[in-house]
């Protein structure tokens, strides 16, 4: 998938905390976000796109305060992208759609993946599965 983040006016389709974690690399506070104890069943999307990101059959309690996944909903929608800042060696989560940063993904998931996506809850959208509803 190709990134596309030029010739975009974020600022007019985000509001200001949403740019500030999307766009400009941000952190929320821990045990904040509006989707770290959601248990509902559905999709996560991005928050500037709508590019599918994770489903919710694979998000878990990891403690850390940020919603959690052990893995994407499709590999090549979510980039993974060395990040060097503040002294620690991290792999950034970039949606692969917008190029917008989403979280980070650490080595200390549950089994099989191994994987945590650690990820904002303002990164995200959460679409809720309707039984017997046609939806988009
Ligand atoms: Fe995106």
């Amino acid at each position: 998938m190709e990134i596309n983040n030029e010739n975009k006016n974020w600022k007019k389709v985000l509001n200001s905390e949403e740019y500030s974690i999307l766009r400009e690399r941000g952190t929320e506070r821990p045990f904040t976000g509006e989707y770290l104890h959601n248990k509902k069943t559905g999709t996560y999307v991005c928050r500037a796109c709508s590019n599918e990101l994770f489903s919710s059959s694979t998000k878990y309690d990891s403690g850390s305060g940020w919603p959690s996944f052990y893995k994407a909903i499709k590999k090549s929608n979510i980039i993974k992208k060395p990040d060097k800042r503040y002294g620690l060696e991290r792999i950034e989560a970039v949606c692969a759609k917008c190029g917008s940063h989403l979280g980070h993904i650490f080595d200390d998931g549950p089994k099989p993946s191994g994987k945590r996506f650690c990820i904002n809850s303002l990164a995200l959208k959460f679409k809720e599965k309707n039984n017997g509803d046609h939806k988009d």
